[in-house]
């Protein structure tokens, strides 16, 4: 595997990837971890957990870096990651017996039934580069403490942060093979999953890579949950705080670079307000510094690869082909690194890139659209049901509207983000089932029905 440095272009270093017979035992040694940690009191895991998140404060800087260095993300936004990443150690290090507490039911005369929560043993998480960091422990944190063990296959140009990752549970004193990296292609991915030593699996990336860790998990019956991308609308009612509106949906849209399945992607703006929104936005989005993702006042770095990069442009340019207009941005940066600057386009035609699929960086979609109904109508006018952000001061208003868009969350006055203490997770192609709080935490336990007579 060949860490690229994105800010530069040149090879940071070559890691040997780890062959089927490596998997195996990898296998073998989490089979055994299971077996006694499944039988640790839950106390005992949630204090190593705490201690997880100890080690990531320590070490946070070291963590960020690595990040900087792999993926390109600015080093005051990995400072942020990995701190996040502690804050949901300490969230279920603090809740989690909790949310596994038997759940006590109405009992027939004579009965008592109850719902406990076992552990299910090995998962698989196939993880991506974009929050190397944080989408590995919001599957860590509440699935380690509820007993299971963890597998992690790491997107290939982050094999740093998948190592440290590893290193982290080993320095919180977890016990060997609880927490196990994987440095393996994704060609081998179906085989693990299809070992009957591995009980689930869990995806965040791509639509392709969602497909195929389900429907190999499927064929198995082996649970799965999939986070998969989005194309978030960013609605701007009549009545909205235009400025906070403006700084907000320029943030939502471009924090780490623009690569999150939860950005803002398409800003849908009523009439009444478009012109005022759209000066506004435009300069909040031009005032963004672009540059080296290891100065601290960088708001923007590379992208994380320089083909992610291109496919972008790509996208751009045949959205401009097919009649949007370009106000700002819209060309590769001419220096080294794929860097691509922050990139608004207005009069979006249907159906053209950036309407119709996911943009994975800095570039917004701008909508003009003259009432409520119709921009409910463009909110869900995407294959995708990640998450929304509706922008209004009348907050029964924004409740109302937030029933009516298909997604798995609804942010109103607020930019969508992940966190510990609520459900995230999709509908549609943006995947099944949700992480974090307790709905999250249930995804990979057996449920179990207790009836005593
Ligand atoms: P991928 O979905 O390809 O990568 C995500 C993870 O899935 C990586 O660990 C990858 O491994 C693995 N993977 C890829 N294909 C398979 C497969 N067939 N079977 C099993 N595992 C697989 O994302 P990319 O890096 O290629 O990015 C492409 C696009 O995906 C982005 O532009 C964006 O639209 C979307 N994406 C969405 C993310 C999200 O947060 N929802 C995160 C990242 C990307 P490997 O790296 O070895 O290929």
């Amino acid at each position: 595997m060949e860490v690229i440095n994105p800010a530069t272009g040149e090879r940071e270093r070559t890691i040997e990837a780890q062959t089927e017979s490596d998997v195996d035992d990898a296998l073998e040694r989490a089979t055994a971890a299971y077996e006694a940690w499944r039988d640790r009191p839950i106390r005992e895991r949630e204090e190593l957990l705490a201690a997880a998140g100890d080690v990531l404060r320590e070490n946070k800087r070291e963590y960020a870096e690595t990040m900087t260095r792999e993926m390109g993300k600015p080093i005051s936004q990995g400072i942020a990651e990995v701190e996040k990443c502690a804050w949901v150690c300490d969230h279920y290090a603090e809740h989690g017996s909790a949310y596994l507490s038997a759940d006590g039911h109405p009992s027939p005369a004579g009965s008592s039934v109850e719902t406990v929560y076992d552990p299910l043993g090995p998962v698989l998480a196939v993880m991506p580069w974009n929050f190397p960091f944080w989408q590995v422990f919001r599957f860590a944190a509440p699935h380690l403490t509820a007993g299971n063990v963890g597998l992690l296959k790491h997107a290939s140009n982050v094999p740093g942060c998948a190592q440290a990752i590893e290193d982290v549970f080993r320095a919180a004193g977890y016990p060997e093979d609880v927490f196990q990296t994987l440095l393996i292609p994704s060609d081998l991915v179906a085989g693990v999953i299809e070992d009957d030593r591995v009980e689930a699996a869990t995806v965040t990336g791509s639509g392709p890579a969602g497909r195929a860790v389900a429907s190999t998990a499927g064929d198995q019956l082996k649970k799965s949950v999939l986070e998969l991308g989005g194309s978030d609308p960013f609605v701007v009612l009549d009545d909205a705080d235009i400025e906070a509106a403006a700084e907000t949906g320029a943030w939502a849209r471009n924090q780490n670079g623009g690569q999150s399945c939860i950005a803002g992607k398409r800003f849908l703006v009523h009439t009444d307000v478009y012109d005022e929104f759209l000066e506004a936005f435009v300069d909040e989005v031009e005032s963004l510094t672009v540059g080296d993702p290891t100065d601290e006042a960088t708001d923007i770095g590379p992208q994380a690869r320089a083909d992610l990069m291109d496919e972008l442009h790509a996208q751009v340019e045949a959205s401009v082909e097919a009649g949007a207009e370009l106000l700002t941005g819209g060309e590769p940066l001419d220096r080294e690194g794929a860097f691509y600057p922050p990139t608004v386009l207005a009069d979006v035609p249907e159906g053209c890139p950036a309407d119709s699929e996911e943009t994975f960086g800095p570039v917004a979609a701008v909508y003009e659209i003259d009432d409520e109904d119709a921009l409910v109508a463009k909110a869900n006018d995407t294959e995708f049901g990640l998450g929304a952000s509706v922008w209004t001061e009348d907050r029964e208003r924004g409740r109302r509207l937030a029933r009516e868009i298909e997604a798995g969350c609804v942010y109103v006055n607020q930019l969508v983000k992940s966190d510990p203490r609520v459900p995230f997770g999709g509908v549609a192609e943006s995947g099944y089932g949700r992480e974090l709080a307790r709905e999250g935490m249930l995804e990979f336990v057996n449920r179990k029905t207790v009836w005593v007579e």
